[in-house]
């Protein structure tokens, strides 16, 4: 699908000096602050920050000693955080990150990143950047998006995953340093407007077809448009912009509202998949040489477990209230199926039945246990993770990237980066083989099972499900 319209540049490279004063850039996340801390005390506490007369005399302070506003800005930032660090009250410290969440929108609203750009685009406006992040998404208006052009990243990269899910179209990998505002521009997405006809050519060969989703809007119209189920739920989508860990309650009416939301039908939650390039604004980061070789899905939520458990425990609550609502939905086996991402051996899956067990001795009867297939460790000792699983369910986009060495957003390796390789193929067989010997269902959730192109290796390989990045009610 081709589709064109003007462009509207967000260059967050070309902003290393700021475009706005801090006064003008303090009226902006002023204005912000307010409208969001109506009904939000995390929101209200921000504003009380901002307002502290203890901040702006900071930023000042280093404006006056010469320093570069922007520079200025972080001065004062790493000031008042090293101060309240030092306070001896749990408490207080933790404020810390407020601090840091509150400097993060004056810099953005500075370097021109923030209000006023990205989020009030003309409707069919084609968003031009040089790299969109996760966390950078959840600013867009998709609904007024005609398209989005990205220098970084290759097909599977989040900003990718996401836009399809919204059902707007994106090509990756365009030289974006010619365009300028308004330009008209044309984005070329060969995925765009596929789905429905690999849905129908799926399910007359017997495969079940579900939905992929990042938030309760998206489950709702998947099921609405016949999705047998929800494939993956990427539950850290929920949580990535906001300034602090999630609690019990909160995962646990969400994934109420989300089993509800299937009818009965599976809904498969991924364990929140931090790391790589999805950090949490709430957590210091811990700069590492490889992120995606790093402390990344069930490694960062053994580690932390503080933002795990919680999870967990939302999970098994919100299957205990909706089995209390709908025992029948529980008959056949529970439609709750929580995948873990990024194994790379059984111990990993070993672990969270072990927590599982300890929060619940009946866990088993409220959720099944599944991983994603993501890391060669993964393809080369399935038999024996298939041990441990109830299911299988591929996550193409990380399993290419780790098979072929290539950095899934990196587009001087997007050569490499590809599904279609023999040695990607062998994995995919070697999979499918190993959890059925084991006899348990393995699905495909990565963007390869939305690509037209490879539905028929797909069914051939003997994939029981694929679980595609949208699903639209057929017009
Ligand atoms: C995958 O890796 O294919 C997958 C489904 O997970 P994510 O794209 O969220 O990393
Ligand atoms: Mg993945």
């Amino acid at each position: 699908m081709i589709v064109s319209g003007p462009a509207v540049v967000w260059r967050r490279n070309a902003s290393q000096g700021a475009v706005r004063s801090f006064d003008e850039a303090f009226a902006i996340v002023r204005a912000d602050l307010a409208a969001l801390a109506a009904g939000n005390p995390v929101f209200s506490a921000h504003l009380e920050m901002l307002d502290d007369t203890m901040l702006c005399d900071a930023v000042q302070e280093g404006i006056s000693s010469g320093l570069a506003p922007l520079d200025a800005l972080d001065a004062a930032r790493d000031g008042i955080v090293a101060m309240f660090e030092g306070i001896d009250d749990e408490y207080l410290k933790a404020r810390a990150d407020d601090v840091r969440d509150v400097f993060g929108r004056l810099r953005e609203a500075m370097a021109g990143e923030a209000s006023g750009g990205v989020e009030q685009m003309p409707r069919g406006s084609i968003l031009v950047a040089e790299e969109l992040l996760p966390s950078d998404t959840t600013r867009l208006d998709f609904k007024s998006l005609g398209g989005i052009l990205c220098h970084k990243g290759s097909s599977t990269s989040h900003v990718c995953i996401i836009s399809r899910a919204k059902g707007v179209p994106i090509q990756v990998g365009v030289d974006i340093s010619g365009i300028s505002e308004g330009d008209t521009v044309q984005v070329d997405d060969p995925l765009a407007g596929c789905l429905q006809s690999i849905a129908s050519r799926a399910r007359a060969s017997g495969l079940k077809v579900y939905v992929n989703a990042a938030n309760l809007d998206e489950i709702r119209s998947g099921i609405e448009a016949g999705a047998e189920g929800v494939g993956i739920f990427r539950t850290e989508f929920l949580f990535l912009n906001r300034s602090s860990v999630p609690s019990r309650e909160e995962h646990a009416a969400i994934y109420k509202e989300a089993l509800l939301s299937c009818g009965g039908r599976p809904l498969a939650l991924r364990t929140m998949d931090i790391g790589g390039d999805k950090q949490l604004p709430y957590l210091p980061v811990q700069a590492e040489d490889n992120p995606f070789l790093g402390l990344r899905g069930i490694r960062f939520s053994l580690l932390h477990t503080h933002i795990f458990i919680p999870q967990l425990e939302g999970a098994l609550d919100a299957a205990r209230s909706v089995r209390d609502i709908h025992p029948e939905w529980f008959e056949g086996g529970s439609p709750l199926h929580l995948i873990i991402p990024m194994v790379s051996c059984a111990v990993e899956i070993l672990q969270v039945r072990d927590i599982l067990g300890w929060l619940a001795p009946d866990y088993r009867s409220l959720l099944e246990l599944g991983i994603m297939i993501e890391t060669p460790a993964a393809v080369l000792d399935a038999p024996a993770l298939a041990a441990e699983s109830d299911f299988f369910s591929v996550g193409t986009n990380d399993l290419t990237q780790y098979i072929m060495a290539a950095d899934r957003g990196e587009a001087a390796v997007a050569y490499l980066y590809d599904s279609f390789a023999p040695a990607v193929f062998k994995a995919l067989q070697l999979t499918v083989a190993a959890a059925h010997d084991a006899k348990i269902p393995v699905g495909i959730c990565g963007e390869m099972a939305s690509d037209p192109r490879a539905t028929g290796i797909l069914i051939d390989l003997g994939f029981d499900s694929l679980s595609l990045s949208r699903l639209e009610p057929i017009q």
